[in-house]
Parts: structure tokens; sequence; C-alpha cells
């Protein structure tokens, strides 16, 4: 079953056109790895999957509801029902920086589901059991390394039982030694079946994680295929060329 339908969705900023026509599908349970250059199209389309972005045309069906449907939004609460569905975790994790690690992961659900605290705190150290941050609880983000700041913006994204993970490069703003740790714990997540999004950089882990990886450039998904397939024989001239370049 499609968990999240996109059909011809469109965005422009001013002239510039960023997505065009972008259809795909994923399914429940499904890992899709996205990969593609700089400046393709690629967080403005996962932004849209959340409504950080508001598109020009086309539809988007998360769970069979639509949040925008052949260019016409549904209501806001609609909107908000839906989106809530799914986490999203960013390239520089987005913490706040004034709030320790365990605020950190409570704050949204105390404000949007008005869980009781002590509901909330046996699952946020459950989820800090889960990224291997026990430890860090009451620490500001400030002393967390960028690898432990993004395990902990998995486990705050985790606290609000999403359907689906969205990620948008999470470790290109890491050091190198840092990317396995963060890796390690989207694998498992993947072995867990969560659905997951995830553009990134890191062949080696589409490869080997990633149940279908998808190649965009110029606001297109140009092919898509499994990882052996994308990687191993690309169709398109394209793809080809930016595969050659990369790997
Ligand atoms: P990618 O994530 O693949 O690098 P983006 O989705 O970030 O690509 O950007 C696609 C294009 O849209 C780029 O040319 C970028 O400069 C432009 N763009 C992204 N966000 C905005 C914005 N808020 N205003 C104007 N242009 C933008
Ligand atoms: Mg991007």
């Amino acid at each position: 079953m499609a968990i999240i339908e996109v059909t011809n969705l469109k965005k422009s900023f001013g002239n510039l056109e960023v997505l065009k026509n972008v259809s795909f599908e994923v399914q429940q349970s499904e890992v899709v790895a996205v990969i593609g250059p700089s400046g393709s199209g690629k967080s403005t389309m996962l932004r849209s999957l959340v409504h950080l972005e508001e598109v020009n045309g086309g539809s988007i069906k998360i769970d069979n509801d639509y949040i925008v449907k052949e260019g016409h939004y549904s209501s806001v609460q609609q909107i908000k029902g839906i989106t809530a569905r799914m986490g999203m975790v960013f390239q520089h994790f987005n913490l706040f920086p004034h709030l320790t690690v365990q605020d950190n992961l409570e704050l949204a659900p105390k404000l949007v589901k008005g869980q009781p605290a002590a509901a909330l705190r046996s699952k946020s150290s459950a989820l800090l059991e889960k990224v291997g941050l026990s430890d860090k609880r009451e620490v500001y983000p400030h002393h967390l390394s960028g690898g432990q700041k993004q395990r902990v913006a998995i486990a705050r994204a985790l606290m609000m039982d999403p359907e689906i993970l969205l990620f948008d490069e999470p470790t290109s703003a890491l050091d190198p030694e840092l990317t396995g740790e963060v890796l390690e714990v989207m694998k498992r997540l993947a072995e867990e079946q969560m659905t997951m999004v995830i553009v990134t950089h890191e062949m080696g882990f589409a490869r080997e994680v990633a149940d279908r990886v998808v190649f965009m450039a110029d606001g297109q998904f140009i092919e898509s295929g499994t990882p052996e397939q994308l990687f191993g024989h690309p169709k398109h001239e394209r793809t080809k060329a930016f595969l050659n370049r990369i790997l």
C-alpha cells in the first residue's frame, strides 16, 4: 500500500521552476533514498511533504488523505492532522539551544498532544536509550557532538510517533567519523519497518539500507530502482554522469 503518493508536483520560486511535475510513491515500510546534484529540488520536495513549502500544483496524498489535491490545499486543521504523522530530521539538527536534551524531546508532544509529564519522561528516556544517549538527558545541545545532536534530533522526531520519517542530508554537516553512529540509528529504524525517505550523499548507506534509490535532477525524478539497478545499471545519461562524478 502506498503511504505517500505524490502526483505532478510543481513548485516555483519566482520564475525559477524547482519542481517540475514530480511524481512518486512510497510504500508502507519502504526505505527510499533520494540522490542527486545540489540544487535539484530534493529539499524543496521533502519540505513540501510536511507543508514547510506550498506547492503551485499537483497532489500530495499521505495515507489516503490529501494535503493538496491538484493544487488545492486542504484546510489548515486537516493539513496539521496529516503532517503530524510525519517526522523530519534536518541537516543542521534544529535543536532548541536553550533546552536540555530531554526537554527538546518532550516540548512538542507536551504542547501538541498534552501528554502527562510522567508519560513523556518515560518515553523520552526510552528513546534516548534507543539512540545511545541515556547519559545526556540533562545536557544542553552545545555540549554534544554533531553526531550526538543528530541522534537527539531523531529521538525527538520519534517522540511524536510518526508513521513516516523524512531525512534531509542527516549526515552532511557531520565530521566523517561521526556519520556512522547516525547511520547506525537509521539502519535500526529501517529494520523496525519505519517508512523513510532519505535525501543523502552517503551512497554506501543508500546501497546497503535503501529498498529503492531515486535519482533527482533539475526538479525532476529521472529514474528509480533498487540500489543494484540504479548504481549498477543506471539507464539515463544524467544518472550515469552523476554517478561517475561521485563514485
Ligand atoms: P537541493 O536540496 O536538491 O540542493 P533545493 O530544493 O534546496 O535543492 O533547491 C532547489 C532550487 O531552489 C535551488 O536553485 C535553490 O537555490 C532554490 N531555492 C530553494 N529554496 C528557495 C527559496 N526559499 N527561495 C528561492 N529559491 C529557493
Ligand atoms: Mg538540499
